[in-house]
């Protein structure tokens, strides 16, 4: 499968930056702290940070790919609507944000239908792309794929082929594949962005790993998926990321690091790194990938 993931015409492939539009208590650092009860009764946030990265998109003239949280379409449909009507990929990040892995078949059914309902209902569009909540599909949950097939969905980007507390599968896919039965509406699934180096998969393109790496490494590890792998570069960000807004809640100092490190200084070198590069949304790259992937009838066939 490694010719067809290049661009067409044999140059390296663009880069995709995607967006998870979510309050900061929804990120799981913080949910175990803030109690799900008491998320209505919280100031919301969310519209500074998307209003600067639809500026920072804006400036760079690039489309991004939007996975919005349906509790927050619900509470805030104009976010939606400004992001759908400056020309951006709206994807859905399910309801509520649960972690997937603790959910049965009929919850994570349940919960992604009503994402995918309330951010459609915002923006009069449904969304074909989803994301769980902190990449939580994993080995033990892989069904969840079958499950988002069913539902319609054509492109999943959920599955982080890396070591982490409570993510990700090191021995999981890491390029594309469609779980069938058919091509032609099958889910796409594309895997994140991870570096090969002695047989480990590092991450660096989103998140703390991007905020707390240098510039020149996040630049060369870049250069070395793109050019070498020949794959796209899935960066991934959060609205809360560019907000100065710091919670008042005590994590620790591993949390707050993963949590807060590197947000000053967050939106120039995303700037920078993504000036020079050639940029495409994941529906688009992965609708031209559709006709060279391998088909996966099961994911019981899945490795990991
Ligand atoms: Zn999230």
């Amino acid at each position: 499968v490694r010719e067809p993931l290049s661009a067409a015409g044999g140059g390296a492939p663009p880069c995709i930056l995607t967006l998870d539009v979510e309050e900061w208590f929804h990120a799981h650092n913080y949910a175990a702290k803030v109690d799900a009860a008491s998320w209505e009764g919280r100031a919301r946030r969310a519209h500074e940070g998307v209003d600067r990265l639809l500026a920072l998109c804006d400036e760079l003239r690039i489309a991004a790919t939007w996975f919005i949280l349906g509790w927050l379409a619900e509470r805030e449909p104009g976010i939606v609507r400004r992001i759908a009507a400056a020309g951006h990929e709206i994807g859905c990040h399910t309801y509520a944000h649960p972690v997937a892995y603790e959910q049965t078949p009929e919850q994570f059914r349940a919960d992604t239908r009503r994402g995918r309902d309330a951010v459609g209902t915002a923006c009069g569009r449904a969304p074909v792309a989803f994301r769980a909540a902190s990449f939580t599909i994993v080995r033990r949950n892989y069904w969840a794929l079958e499950v988002l097939r069913e539902e319609g969905f054509r492109i999943d980007s959920s599955l982080f082929p890396v070591r982490h507390p409570r993510y990700g599968n090191p021995r999981g896919p890491r390029e594309p594949f469609i779980l069938g039965p058919r091509r032609e509406d099958g889910l796409l699934v594309l895997p994140m962005t991870t570096l090969r180096v002695a047989r480990t998969n590092l991450a660096f393109s989103g998140g703390g790993y991007f905020r707390l790496l240098p510039l020149p490494v996040l630049r060369a590890c870049a250069r070395r998926v793109r050019g070498g792998q020949r794959e796209p570069v899935i960066f991934y960000f959060h609205p809360w990321e560019l907000d100065p807004y710091l919670p008042d809640v005590d994590l620790g100092a591993l949390q707050n690091l993963r949590s807060q490190g590197g947000k000053r200084d967050l939106h120039g070198k995303l700037t920078r790194a993504l000036a020079s590069l050639p940029m495409t949304t994941l529906g688009a790259w992965a609708e031209q990938l559709r006709p060279h992937l391998p088909l996966v009838a099961r994911t019981g066939d899945l490795p990991g």
